[in-house]
């Protein structure tokens, strides 16, 4: 059985502490290989070779470090194909679905390629009598990443390459479902020339993100994953005195106008409920159509298309989307699926007894639609992470904009209609991170940033983009006076800029 340890100090090494997690292949339901669950003391070996590093890496010049992740992405692009199967693999998704978790994370490291233009400090000379002030930016020290199991090479990503860009050590710890492929990405950046140590990839569960949090040399904390754990990373790292960005779970809603085409957006509601089998923080899972003929049509129009979807492991290369990532995984959507019949929505596609020929015990299910859900209901409140829409109908746009208005989860949302003005409107008013405007998955690019509101982040500076800077970043200010000539007494009251 093939074992995956860790990588520490620049090579992988074994685990040591006798405690493993089964990797499955999620087509088949076979044990693919077994991933090491680290102890506190394997943390310590991450964090030790990481504190020996960073002073060395974040004294080397920005250029320098630009020119790592310039390698790097070379690197990316050059194995893109042998990347896309690792995660295939262990996450169950499409290849080319895969391409695009390593091509998302890619854009990162090219955005921070910028990092002298982005990490230049600010000067104001004169700020007073001989004064000049400025404001440059530190890295932290060491930084930890936590990451889920859905996206193992875009989001590690979201985090490392700022983090290393800035001048920090990093620490990924990422999920024990699908681990290949972050250490596949730290042998890159070795490649690419990083030193030993900054980049370390520390496996395990609850154990290793309790030894993170404990641990006073690691500075800062980013987490993605589960509202439940984020929300409890984001409270034990703060009480530690750490700064924590932690991103939550979703329930990303499509509000459907009259006018809107409604072709475009049952194409846009297939690819974004059940691609990658619903298993994506901004998948819609709720589609709201306005106005009776509106949601009949819609309704008409994507249940064929659900129907038809083709469901198949990741070696199927027509598939539209893969089985879900583990036999608890599908367990618990079947379940959300026979309670939303309990509670008396209208279940148009059922799936739950989709099976495939020669992958009887993989973990497929197929594509579902439930119709006349209300808020009330347990598949409406909660985050399902399977290929399950709801269509909750709304009289009018005030009704169908306070749907996701008062929802607990603000990750992102949509509208889609040919009413600039209902757009605007809309893109204003609503309470939720990132909108999509005839864009059912408005996951900004690199050189913006990504974060939910409400209930699907805690924290306030987003991944990526300028924030990440600010993130991974102390700001220090500097004023400073260089006197002539004779000196001044003291000053007993408080120093102002006359
Ligand atoms: P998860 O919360 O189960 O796991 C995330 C990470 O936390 C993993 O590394 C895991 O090992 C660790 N973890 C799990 N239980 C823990 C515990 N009790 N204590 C400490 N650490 C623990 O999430 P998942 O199932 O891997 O990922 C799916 C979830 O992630 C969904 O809710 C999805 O919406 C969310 N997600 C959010 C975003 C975003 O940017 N907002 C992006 C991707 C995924």
């Amino acid at each position: 059985m093939r074992e995956i340890g860790h990588f520490i100090n620049g090579k992988p090494v074994a685990g040591t502490s006798g405690r493993t997690a089964d990797v499955y292949n999620p087509a088949t339901g076979e044990v693919q290989a077994k991933v090491a669950l680290a102890s506190p003391a394997e943390l310590q070996a991450a964090v030790d070779a990481a504190k020996a590093a960073q002073p060395k890496w974040a004294a080397t010049n920005p250029q320098r470090r630009a020119r790592v992740f310039m390698k790097f992405v070379e690197l990316l692009n050059q194995n893109m194909e042998e990347l896309a199967v690792l995660i295939s693999r262990e996450h169950g998704k499409t290849v080319e679905d895969s391409k695009g978790d390593v091509i998302r994370g890619l854009e990162v490291c090219e955005f921070v390629i910028g990092i002298p233009h982005l990490s230049k400090g600010e000067f104001t000379e004169g700020a007073g009598p001989g004064i000049d002030m400025y404001s440059i930016r530190q890295p932290l020290g060491i930084g930890a990443g936590i990451t889920p199991f859905n996206f193992p090479g875009m989001i590690p990503m979201w985090m490392f390459a700022p983090a290393i860009a800035c001048g920090n050590a990093f620490i990924l710890k990422p999920s024990e479902r699908d681990p290949s492929l972050p250490i596949r990405l730290a042998e890159l950046m070795m490649e690419a020339g990083l030193p030993a140590g900054i980049l370390n990839v520390v496996n395990g569960d609850k154990g290793a993100v309790d030894a993170i949090l404990a641990h006073p040399d690691i500075a800062a904390v980013s987490f993605v994953g589960s509202t439940p754990i984020a929300r409890y990373v984001y409270g034990a790292a703060a009480a530690n005195g750490k700064r924590a960005q932690c991103f939550g779970g979703a329930k990303n809603h499509m509000v459907i106008m009259p006018d809107a085409d409604l072709d475009q957006a049952a194409n846009a509601l297939m690819g974004a409920g059940y691609g990658s089998a619903g298993e994506r923080c901004m998948a819609i899972s709720v589609a709201v159509p306005v106005g009776e003929e509106t949601a009949n049509r819609l309704v008409e129009k994507l249940t064929p298309m659900i129907e038809s979807l083709r469901i198949g492991p990741y070696t199927d290369e027509k598939a539209d989307m893969g089985p879900l990532v583990t036999k608890e995984a599908k367990a618990r959507v079947l379940g959300l699926i026979d309670k939303g019949v309990e509670e008396g929505a209208k279940l148009v596609v059922d799936g739950r007894g989709f099976k495939l020929q020669g992958y009887e015990d993989g973990y497929f299910v197929g594509g579902c639609l439930f119709d006349n859900v209300t808020p009330d209901m347990e598949i409406y409140k909660t985050e399902i992470f399977g290929p399950v829409l709801s269509v909750v109908r709304a009289k009018n746009y005030e009704e169908a904009l306070d749907l996701p208005m008062k929802h607990e989860y603000g990750n992102g949302v949509a509208i889609y209609t040919r009413d600039g003005d209902a757009a605007r409107d809309f893109a204003s008013r609503i309470n939720i991170g990132m909108v999509g405007v005839n864009v059912p998955i408005p996951v900004p690019l690199a050189y913006h940033s990504f974060g939910g509101w409400k209930s699907s982040a805690f924290g306030d500076l987003n991944q990526y983009g300028s924030d990440s800077i600010k993130f991974w970043t102390h700001t220090k200010t500097i004023t400073s006076r260089w006197p002539s000539g004779i000196k001044d007494g003291a000053e007993f009251s408080m120093p102002t800029m006359k």
